[in-house]
């Protein structure tokens, strides 16, 4: 490796299974440069969450980060771990600092179909994390009377309308969203369909909201010159359809495409694709940011009811391919970046090795309820960890 991966480690389960993957995967094969962040709650309260401020500028200085899952406290946390703060979400953080776009996509393994049957790949979900109903204010009317929107330009624009003339009791929302985070969202779809070579689907509900989503529509269009000609090259599409229309399209699909939603499109729309591929265990996710850093981790958390089991002394059996794949991701995003053909090599050998072990029936306790058509194996972590070492070793043998 030329230029060190920015690694952030985490807590709980996921923290466990980091070590043991690294040293497992990933340093008997690899001559492995990171900048190490410790992200584990207990640092993060140390260090006034500085680290978590640091470890997103590394990522900004290097590109490419890999992400193990972190506690994002509430009140039991405080006293659970004696906090001094109640530190925000690190992926907020290091989101707000990026200014990416995540995708989530599943990992997908023949004996185990996802629930609509036409799937055949897996479906990318982009969802757009600024803005819309996430940042919105409301007001409760309580009696008759008039609401109005008033924008006040610093320049000189002045615009008022009335958004409904209430008789009775009634709620209101008002919501915004800008040029700015619209067009990073679009940049950032764009380029991870240039990295996956699939098409990117784009849905909004322009034809009802004219100016609000048709916004999103146009900065898409014009942002899209700027890529068509690598599209066409590539051969991969981009291509918007309302959003009801994309619904029922994405089901009758054969899956294989990066689909684009607004907030809370994107939202709801990643929990339904997800479930319906099976398992929150198999789904990666990936943040871009609009100037080409990345980011990746497992979309899944700290799996602590494993933890506290794995504390009392007791195996667990807590599935690690999301965060293998977070480092294979990683890895052969840096290979790509630094022109270094052994390291994506790598990535893709650990990812095949991963598939043959499932392929043979041995899994985590989470998939063998879903396998379908193979005599599966349930095994704990770390053996499942070291049947995907001796099949790696013999891919590189
Ligand atoms: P979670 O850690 O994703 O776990 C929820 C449940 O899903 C688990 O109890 C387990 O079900 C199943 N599961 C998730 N990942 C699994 C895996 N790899 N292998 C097997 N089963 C898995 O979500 P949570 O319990 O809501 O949150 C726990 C902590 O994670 C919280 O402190 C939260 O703040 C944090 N979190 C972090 C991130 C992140 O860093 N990106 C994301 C989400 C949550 P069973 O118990 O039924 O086996
Ligand atoms: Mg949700």
């Amino acid at each position: 490796m030329l230029t060190p991966l920015v690694e952030m480690d985490g807590d709980e389960m996921t923290r466990v299974l980091w070590k043991i993957i690294k040293d497992e995967l990933i340093l008997p094969f690899v001559d492995l440069k990171t900048e190490y962040y410790d992200l584990g709650l207990p640092q993060r309260d140390k260090t006034s969450d500085k680290i978590t401020v640091e470890a997103a500028e590394a990522t900004k200085k290097y590109g490419v980060a890999v992400k193990c899952a972190t506690i994002t406290p509430n009140k039991q946390r405080m006293t659970e771990y004696n906090l001094h703060e109640m530190w925000k979400s690190p992926n907020g953080t290091i989101r707000s600092i990026l200014d990416g776009t995540v995708f989530r996509t599943p990992i997908c393994i023949p004996s185990i179909k996802p629930v609509v049957k036409n799937w055949e790949k897996p479906i990318t979900i982009a969802r757009h994390a600024y803005g819309d109903v996430y940042k919105s204010v409301e007001i409760r009317a309580n009696e008759p009377g008039t609401a109005k929107m008033v924008f006040d330009g610093e320049n000189g624009q002045h615009e008022e309308v009335v958004i409904h003339q209430f008789k009775g009791a009634g709620v209101l929302q008002g919501m915004h969203n800008t040029d700015k985070s619209i067009r990073s969202f679009a940049h950032a779809c764009f380029k991870f369909a240039l990295d996956m070579r699939q098409d990117l689907w784009f849905s909004t509900k322009d034809t009802i909201s004219k100016k609000y989503d048709a916004q999103f529509r146009t900065i898409f269009d014009e942002v899209f010159t700027e890529y068509r000609e690598k599209f066409e090259q590539q051969g991969i599409a981009y291509f918007y359809t309302l959003i009801d229309d994309a619904v029922a399209r994405v089901i009758r699909s054969k899956g294989g495409f990066i689909w684009a939603c607004k907030n809370y499109d994107g939202d709801v729309m990643s929990d339904m694709v997800s479930t319906a591929f099976g398992s929150l265990a198999m789904m990666t996710s990936v943040l871009v940011s609009p100037d080409g850093n990345y980011e990746f981790e497992a979309a899944h958390g700290t799996v602590t009811r494993h933890y506290y089991k794995y504390l009392q002394g007791e195996e667990t059996s807590t599935n690690p391919m999301a965060t293998i794949f977070a480092w294979t991701g990683a890895l052969r995003k840096r290979g790509e970046l630094d022109g270094i053909a052994a390291l994506v090599e790598f990535a893709d050998n650990l990812e095949a090795a991963c598939f043959d072990t499932l392929n043979e029936g041995i899994a985590t306790k989470d998939l063998v309820s879903l396998m379908e058509g193979i005599e599966p194996t349930s095994v704990n972590s770390k053996e499942f960890i070291a049947a995907i070492r001796q099949h790696l070793e013999k891919r590189l043998a």
